[in-house]
């Protein structure tokens, strides 16, 4: 019999991060750490969080879940008191009967060899750029710009390769900053710019799409997806990047401001989509990088922010302090508030088109111009 005082005093010092850690490589994925689920045939990162400050871990593909007692009681199959003797001879905490306890090894764990990244054809994209009707597209194309944010329309969906499905979806091309095309996400909008929210089947992804109509084997191949735009990152090399929540905003905002060699608008594609890794390449090339959250998402990606830890990323709230209003709504992003600025006939100050960017970076790299070619890509 266990003192309930011993196993307060266990669970209190018990990390769940350490427990796991324990039989497990973890990787850092935000504020969580992650590695492949111990209690499923696992073989894609990313189901198997394990919180340090919920202490617990979490699979959401077979949804066990559990602290540390419960993670050593299924793993190592040992009985609540057997848990408990264990976390006391980790944390040194005396527990009573705990002489003849010895922690068995457990099995060794062979990890599964990792899984190749799924790359899509170039002609797959090709075949969903007829954009005559897409709703989201033609939606832009209504807004009360000017001249120059007008001409600049066709040169931004055809910069960021946006589709249209043959169900009526507009398709987001998700591509790396190297050109290999990881998936596409598709959304359902409505002639006035809105998510169509109601329909049946109006969200998806590519690669589900494809995994379910058996052209792609889902077990085998490794699915990771990157910021919206990254694909943009090489042609703009002294580009700063702006990263915003929705794919539709970072296009209405290369149409509004243009000059996409000195600013390049990025998607994370959702509030809890900023982290480290996806920041990767634009660490990598020291870029400065902005951050834009929805009204309702400043202060998650000012902490976000902290957590990244990168000196050049900044969170920029300027034109939501000054231009918000109540009308606006909590979830409105920035460019909600200039579409209203702009319909209502205020002006927003809007830059020149800068140069053919795609022209002169080509000439840098003869990667970039194959690229260029695959896509049919016109210059920014
Ligand atoms: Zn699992």
């Amino acid at each position: 019999m266990i003192e309930d005082f011993t196993i307060k005093r266990i669970k209190d010092a018990a990390s769940i991060v350490d427990v796991v850690g324990e039989f497990y490589s973890l990787r850092k994925s935000g504020t969580e750490y992650e590695c492949l689920c111990p209690f499923h045939q696992d073989r894609h990162m990313g189901s198997f969080k394990v919180s340090p400050r919920k202490n617990i871990y979490t699979c959401f593909s077979c949804g066990e879940t559990g602290g540390p007692v419960d993670f050593l009681m299924k793993h190592e199959n040992l009985t609540f008191p057997d848990a408990i003797r264990w976390l006391g001879k980790k944390y040194g905490i005396e527990v009573e009967g705990s002489e003849q306890f010895t922690v068995k090894p457990s099995a060794p764990h062979t990890p599964s060899p990792p899984l190749p990244l799924l790359q899509l054809p170039p002609a797959m994209v090709k075949r969903t750029r007829d954009i005559s009707n897409d709703n989201l597209c033609n939606w832009l194309r209504s807004i009360k710009w000017d001249g120059a944010q007008r001409a600049r329309i066709d040169k931004v969906l055809n910069a960021y390769m946006v589709g249209h499905s043959k169900d009526g979806l507009t398709v987001f091309w998700n591509i790396d900053e190297g050109g290999i095309i990881r998936t596409g996400k598709m959304m359902k909008y409505k002639p006035d710019g809105h998510r169509d929210k109601d329909s049946i089947g109006n969200f998806g992804w590519i690669h589900s799409r494809l995994f379910k109509a058996g052209k792609f084997d889902g077990e085998q191949w490794d699915v990771k997806k990157t910021l919206y735009g990254m694909h943009l990152l090489n042609l703009a090399k002294h580009a700063t990047i702006n990263i915003v929540e929705s794919e539709k905003t970072a296009l209405f905002m290369s149409i509004c401001y243009g000059g996409m060699a000195r600013n390049l608008w990025m998607a994370s594609g959702g509030k809890s989509n900023l982290s480290r890794e996806k920041l990767k390449p634009l660490i990598e090339q020291r870029r400065d990088i902005f951050l834009y959250p929805d009204h309702d998402g400043i202060e998650e990606w000012k902490e976000q922010a902290k957590l990244i830890n990168y000196p050049n990323l900044y969170v920029k709230t300027d034109i939501d302090k000054e231009y918000w209003r109540p009308e606006d709504g909590e979830k409105a992003d920035i460019a909600d508030i200039l579409f209203r600025i702009i319909q209502g006939n205020e002006r927003v100050e809007s830059t020149k088109v800068v140069g053919d960017v795609l022209e002169e970076m080509a000439k840098e790299n003869t990667a970039l111009q194959q690229l260029i070619d695959t896509f049919e890509l016109e210059k920014i």
